[in-house]
């Protein structure tokens, strides 16, 4: 193989090691932004809960406050009641008190009702807390890890651009050009080995004489159908170690 050719295979795997690493460096503080964005999430739902806790507490107190101002009433007409001669008006007195004692009865099912509300909006409460103290604790968490994690992966890719800036100066100005200019339409991938007359890049046949072209290893050669750069390995175990490689 051209010696160009290998450091080209070498350039492409470290190019791929990298954007592994590049990738890793985008995704943490993207994964942590969204950690973050479910927390904040989760605040403003425990402050529309606490919200709306008090809003029925206060209908509560209001509620209880009517019921003990309706007891004063229905108090004042019993008393009114004794004082009453005319049987008329004494029907019309009682039918008053039963018509203010059933609105009565009326508030004190809602006070009922608001307290069994009450009591639910607390639980629901209680466990949107516990939510929020895990998803707290899982934040504090992730933002150390990530911060030790950045960092390694950013001290990896200082390394590894090194190696990249090495390598590169082996290969030709144009030759790393038409490297470039494939990898990125080919997806990171711009050089791939021939097996058998067939490119691994796309799986399809190269010309004969292409192949015949190959094997002599004079001179570069792009796959007809994918423009990728071809180079040629016959044996079994470099074949299956380039698969391992394009795979990953
Ligand atoms: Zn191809």
């Amino acid at each position: 193989m051209l010696a160009e050719l290998k450091r080209l295979v070498d350039l492409q795997e470290l190019d791929k090691i990298i954007r592994g690493v590049t990738q890793g460096l985008e995704r943490l503080p993207e994964e942590l932004r969204a950690e973050n964005a479910a927390l904040e999430g989760m605040q403003a739902e425990h402050g529309a809960q606490a919200e709306e806790l008090e809003n029925l507490q206060k209908q509560r107190l209001d509620t209880e406050k009517e019921v003990a101002e309706m007891e004063e009433g229905i108090k004042t007409s019993r008393q009114r009641l004794m004082e009453i001669k005319s049987n008329i008006e004494y029907k019309a007195m009682l039918k008053e008190i039963a018509f203010k004692e059933d609105q009565r009865d009326h508030k004190e099912t809602r006070v009922l009702e608001l307290l069994e509300l009450i009591g639910a909006q607390k639980e629901a409460m209680a466990e949107q807390d516990q939510k929020l103290k895990e998803q707290s604790e899982l934040v504090a968490t992730r933002s150390k890890e990530v911060e030790v994690e950045v960092a390694k992966l950013q001290a990896e890719l200082a390394g590894l651009e090194k190696q990249r800036k090495e390598l590169r100066k082996g290969i030709p100005a144009a030759l790393l050009k038409r490297y470039e200019f494939i990898r990125q339409r080919r997806n990171g991938t711009a050089i791939s080995p021939v097996h058998e007359g067939v490119c691994f890049g796309c799986h399809m046949n190269i010309l004969p004489q292409q192949f015949i072209d190959l094997q002599k290893g004079l001179e570069i050669i792009q796959c007809p159908h994918c423009q990728r750069i071809l180079y040629w390995q016959a044996e079994e175990e470099t074949l299956e170690e380039d698969l391992s490689r394009s795979a990953s």
